[in-house]
């Protein structure tokens, strides 16, 4: 506009029309077509495989134009067409049993079973994984079933033009052809091709055509010859590159998107578009090119598995809808964009808190132009919308950043209900999205933190686990329990509790970084965690004092022996002495038998039910029928090698082995079980003089004939390795019968 008054209104109006991508697309939709009463809008894909999230831009792609099309008062109709009657080529390295899906080759994938035994075939498997997910996106298109339609005749007459027009696609298609690919007027060429009525592969040829609806082919792999018609034979189809235009006519479509792979210059969509015209006349959808979506950060559960891709419902575990739809709409369609499962997981999702700030008036954009400043706040508003999934929230969002979000979780242990207690102020109407923000930060600080962020997972020490700290921090952190603990609940602010440790640290003279530390070891078992002031206030009082006082002080000589023992690389524990060795490579934990079983698989075999302090339940294979009644062993407790490498029994998985003592003078099958009363279930065993390493849950597992190498024995009635006895807190395992003997 060359005047700079012309009509303001009119600018305005534009601008604000405009300042989305998807309103732009729309505004050209609208432009190029004229106004029609109905504007259909396609998308689609084969369900060869798991839909991908790359896959996904397409969809929502559409979406976005749909929604664009709608707020300008526009009827549409979104289809999203599956394109289930595409030949069966390749399988995919993440389906299960590929050997039976590779006997399917060159069927119609609509024809190829599901070997996930869910649905009635593979592409409904896809099909289905999607339609299901689609929804939570607030994406609801009417989905066309191309192999239903192909089988009902429906494009019988679409499919006839095409035949009788074969010279006039062949044409087409040489339009973009260099003149070394372009086809003769002697080469064959059909734009139909057949399924064996058979065998049901697409290895056919066209034989003959009689001019109409009677199409005769041969079949190259059964050798079946087969005589069909259009209007009643349901194994014709069209090629892809007449097949898509055919079907743009048949449902007059006028919008579509296209891959880098379609829309690249005479790629599929330009000889489609010519097609399009001149055999059906019908003019080619107003289209636009989207990029690929690259990833960032995968966490091992989800890409470990061969050939495993990420789908909808992986990217929809760590984003709540409303933050992918963000992610997707924010960004140009025709640029490369990845969607990140690491640390850029919190960025995004501070990004979009603060837009949805700016939205409800509650951050102002730091832009001091005017018109620019409002020019900002109508795109940050039209992206807002447009990554709702249905419609504006009636009231705003209760924001909770991400990064604290997980604090919380992690606080909580994962108890939403919880963190939205302890949250205090959150509405019944703000519940919902919450929850939502809660499963994907509970999902991410699990499965996709430990691999980017370490350092921000943590889990509150358990009860009846002590802390050991040396003796001048201890008496710190009795001091921070005194002093700061009770009055935890009157602090206004996080900084008043972070100045009340600062207080304590000056007060007995200490470096207020080392009280920190200690109050993390004490808390979390770790050197660092989140903010303490404001963690302390999030684990509250009453919490607070159970950890702060089950804290024991040690000699600095002793606690630096432990830090010193941490550091060690499997290499190194190798030239440890032995019993350092057993300690730091075996986990020998008293269970109780709360179960014993016969073997279904072997008359000399137990399948033992043990009570290891655990949560779960243990089971273990043991062959001890010959020594012992069931009734000996219930309700005993056992020592059990927790951490030996997993074995199958007959059949049957045993998860650690029992200890017991034989003579050692005799050839014959002797065993006297070690029984430990004196011990609760759960209790860790350690040679005399060690005690349990820090990290005995990160411990390894430990071959049998490694344990087997360390050379346990009994030596006058007592267990013992290299001189040194077992057991816990001064107590002892003992035997009665093999006083001098072996162990395993
Ligand atoms: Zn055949």
């Amino acid at each position: 506009m060359s005047n700079e008054k012309t009509n303001d209104t009119e600018n305005t109006r534009d601008s604000r029309e405009l300042c989305h991508w998807a309103d732009q697309v729309a505004a050209r939709i609208i432009k190029e077509r004229g106004d029609l009463p109905l504007y259909t809008c396609a998308s689609g894909i084969t369900p060869s495989g798991t839909v991908h999230i790359g896959n996904f831009r397409e969809i929502i792609t559409v979406d976005l134009v749909v929604r664009a099309l709608r707020a300008r008062g526009k009827k549409v109709r979104f289809i999203y067409s599956w394109d289930d009657y595409d030949v069966f080529r390749k399988v995919p390295g993440n389906m299960p049993k590929p050997e039976e899906l590779q006997k399917y080759l060159r069927y119609p994938i609509t024809m190829v079973p599901d070997t996930f035994g869910r649905d009635e075939n593979y592409a409904r498997h896809h099909e289905v994984d999607i339609e299901t997910q689609l929804p939570r996106v607030g994406i609801q298109p009417e989905f066309l079933y191309q192999a239903s339609r192909y089988r009902s005749n429906r494009y019988a007459e679409g499919m006839k033009i095409a035949m009788q027009k074969r010279d006039v696609i062949k044409a087409c298609l040489n339009e973009y052809r260099d003149d070394e690919h372009k086809m003769k007027d002697s080469d064959v060429y059909w734009p139909v091709a057949a399924f064996c009525c058979k065998c049901n592969k697409d290895e056919t040829e066209i034989i003959d055509y009689d001019g109409e609806y009677g199409i005769t082919y041969k079949c190259n792999s059964c050798g079946h010859i087969e005589k069909g018609d259009l209007r009643t034979s349901k194994e014709f189809k069209l090629g892809w590159r007449v097949d898509w235009p055919m079907r743009w006519n048949e449902e007059k479509v006028c919008f579509e998107p296209g891959g880098k792979d379609h829309i690249s210059p005479g790629g599929s969509y330009d000889t489609a578009k010519l097609v399009s015209k001149r055999l059906y006349g019908w003019d080619a959808p107003v289209t636009m090119k989207y990029d690929f979506v690259k990833l960032k950060g995968v966490p091992g559960k989800m890409s470990s598995s061969k050939g495993k891709v990420i789908s909808l419902v992986d990217a929809l575990e760590v984003y709540q809808p409303e933050v992918l739809r963000y992610i997707f709409a924010s960004n140009k369609v025709d640029h490369e964009f990845s969607i990140s499962f690491d640390l850029d997981v919190i960025t995004i999702y501070e990004a979009y808190d603060r837009t949805e700030r700016l939205v409800w008036g509650l951050d102002e954009p730091k832009e001091k132009d005017e018109a620019k400043k409002e020019q900002l706040l109508l795109r940050e508003k039209r992206l807002y919308e447009l990554s709702q999934i249905d419609g504006m929230p009636k009231a705003m969002p209760y924001q909770v950043p991400f990064r604290l979000l997980t604090t919380l979780l992690q606080t909580y242990s994962g108890d939403v209900d919880a963190v939205i207690k302890s949250l205090g102020d959150v509405k019944p109407e703000q519940e919902e999205t919450l929850r939502r923000r809660c499963a994907c930060a509970w999902y991410w600080i699990r499965e996709c933190a430990p691999e980017h962020a370490p350092d921000m997972c943590f889990s509150l020490r358990k009860e009846g686990k002590r802390a050991q700290l040396a003796e001048d921090m201890a008496a710190a952190v009795k001091k921070v329990l005194s002093d700061v603990v009770p009055q935890i609940d009157s602090f206004q602010t996080d900084k008043d509790c972070q100045q009340a440790i600062y207080t304590v640290a000056t007060e007995m003279g200490l470096d207020a970084k080392q009280l920190f530390l200690a109050l993390y070891t004490a808390l979390i078992g770790k050197e660092q965690g989140p903010r303490l002031g404001s963690f302390m206030r999030i684990i509250g009082k009453e919490r607070l004092e159970k950890l702060l006082s089950t804290v024991d002080g040690v000699s600095a000589e002793k606690l630096a022996q432990k830090s010193a023992a941490k550091k060690l690389t499997p290499a190194e524990i190798d030239q440890l002495p032995l019993a350092e060795r057993f300690s730091r490579r075996v986990i020998l934990k008293v269970s109780k038998i709360e179960k014993v079983e016969q073997h279904p698989g072997g008359s000399f075999l137990y399948i033992l039910t043990l009570n290891t302090g655990d949560e779960e339940p243990r089971q273990i294979v043991s062959s001890i029928v010959q020594f012992y009644k069931p009734e000996e062993l219930l309700g005993k407790n056992i020592v059990l090698v927790y951490n030996l490498k997993p074995a199958n029994f007959r059949g049957v998985r045993s998860n650690g082995m029992l200890l017991a003592a034989s003579d050692p003078t005799t050839e014959e099958d002797t065993c006297e079980v070690i029984f430990a009363p004196q011990f609760e279930p759960g209790t860790i065993l350690e040679p005399e003089g060690f005690s349990v390493p820090d990290d005995v849950a990160d411990m390894c597992f430990v071959k049998a004939d490694k344990f087997a190498e360390m050379g346990l024995c009994t030596k006058g009635g007592f267990v013992e390795l290299d001189g040194k006895k077992i057991g816990a807190d001064g107590k002892f395992l003992s035997v009665e019968k093999y006083k001098d003997g072996k162990v395993k």
